[in-house]
């Protein structure tokens, strides 16, 4: 064979491999990573220019507010996908639902997630139903911050509360929340009095963590439904269903029996993963042992995460509960390729997924990092907040005269601004008993 037909034979069999090599990873890239969706319909055509002027017509991304739900959509936003360390880029475990409806659901509130959620800019009278998996404060920690000051920032509507029976009674739902209470006593004494009192209306849901594909909510042609979960006993997985759509939570879990028999039809598929253990020595610092039992024992190390995918093939899967960074996510996906091949997304704090029969769409969401509250939903009763907490004289006898006088000349102008009367209560208080 000559130099020429060496080379021809060669070029042939370079582009073959390349072309097939190609074809292949165009197919992947398609399939896994990204939905390809002209701006316009123009733009799938022929080029198409943008005014220098007008809004770009394209915005990949969720500005939280400014998107109506279709009837029959869900929207999905994660508001903690983190460790129970929180970390100013992630959260602890906090996912919100959001159906077509009206209706919207929080699963698992960890901490740092109350922050996300209140980003999003939502009424919290909207916000009044929340679902705890376990009651580890990496998925339950943020609850008694969300119910207490509730009220302050504007909810007049009670919060109902749904989570697991206790192996122990005291280790239960029921016992958690009246501890709560307990344990926040002057909280809610004293600020308590000032807050319209609606909001601070609680009903308690405590359900059999045993219970397979138990109905703990039917209401508004939504259902949730919870399967059990391996984490340390009295921990369970969630399966919201509405309309022909299904989204399962795994809250904290190993795969396991019941998610593998009922997940297997999910649109979108949230599941615990972890980093692999040589991070948790790395990054950690934790010794080898705990590393691994943490890592493959306590929750789902990746490979796992995609071997239960593989077998329940969601249309979508989302892993979360690790930290999700530059250096992790690869090693994290490449765990999860060896075991899963379908679609999948690494979930960060405020990503969200447009849910419909058609199709998932995944963006990230925009939030605002100066957001007020919403304003109340309804009138306001709040109480006479000096008759419903009783200062003691230690306390009134301490307020400094002249301080207390430009602040009541401050009321004063503000009564003329708003044609109010309102009287100075602390500040006025003690001049008035002891002139
Ligand atoms: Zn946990
Ligand atoms: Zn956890």
């Amino acid at each position: 064979m000559n130099y020429h037909r060496k080379s021809f034979v060669r070029g042939v069999i370079y582009g073959a491999l390349a072309a097939i090599f190609s074809v292949g990873f165009f197919a992947a890239w398609l399939d896994f990573r990204v939905e390809v969706k002209p701006a316009t319909a123009a733009s799938a055509e022929s080029p198409s220019e943008w005014s220098t002027t007008k809004p770009y017509p394209v915005h990949d991304v969720y500005y939280p507010g400014t998107e109506e739900l279709e009837p029959d959509e869900m929207r999905v936003i994660a508001c903690g996908t983190g460790m129970p360390q929180p970390r100013l880029k992630q959260a602890a475990a906090c996912f919100l639902v959001e159906l077509g409806n009206g209706d919207k659901f929080i699963f698992d509130m960890g901490e740092g997630s109350f922050e996300r959620i209140t980003a999003l800019g939502i009424p919290l009278d909207q916000l009044n139903k929340a679902f705890l998996g376990h009651l580890h404060l990496d998925h339950a920690g943020d609850f008694p911050a969300f119910y207490f000051t509730g009220p302050v920032n504007n909810r007049l509507t009670p919060v109902r509360v749904w989570g697991p029976s206790g192996v122990k009674p005291e280790w239960g739902t029921k016992a958690w929340i009246e501890n709560m209470r307990k344990m926040w006593a002057w909280e809610a004494a004293t600020r308590g009095s000032a807050v319209d009192p609606r909001g601070l209306k609680l009903e308690v849901n405590e359900f059999d963590w045993t219970a397979v594909n138990n109905v703990i909510y039917d209401e508004n042609g939504v259902i949730v439904r919870t399967i059990p979960a391996i984490h340390g006993d009295q921990t369970v997985s969630f399966i919201l269903e509405w309309k022909g759509l299904k989204f399962a939570f795994s809250s904290d879990t190993l795969p396991n029996k019941w998610w593998l028999e009922h997940t297997k039809d999910v649109d979108l598929s949230v599941h615990e993963c972890f980093i692999p253990p040589e991070f948790m020595v790395s990054k950690y610092g934790m010794a080898p042992s705990e590393a691994v039992f943490v890592g493959t024992q306590g929750h789902t190390a990746a490979q796992a995460f995609g071997k239960i995918m593989s077998l329940t093939k969601p249309r979508r899967a989302v892993c979360y509960h690790f930290q999700n960074d530059f250096d992790t996510a690869p090693v994290v996906e490449n765990a999860i390729r060896k075991t899963y091949d379908g679609p999948l997304d690494l979930a960060m704090d405020f990503m969200v997924w447009n849910v419909t029969k058609e199709k998932i769409r995944t963006r990230m969401a925009v939030p605002n990092h100066e957001n007020f509250p919403a304003p109340p939903q309804r009138a306001k009763q709040p109480p006479d907040s000096m008759k419903a907490y009783k200062w003691t004289e230690f306390s009134l006898g301490g307020v400094e005269r002249e301080s207390a006088a430009v602040t009541n000349a401050l009321i004063e102008e503000f009564n003329k601004k708003y044609g109010t009367n309102i009287k100075p209560a602390l500040t006025g208080l003690p001049f008035l008993k002891k002139p």
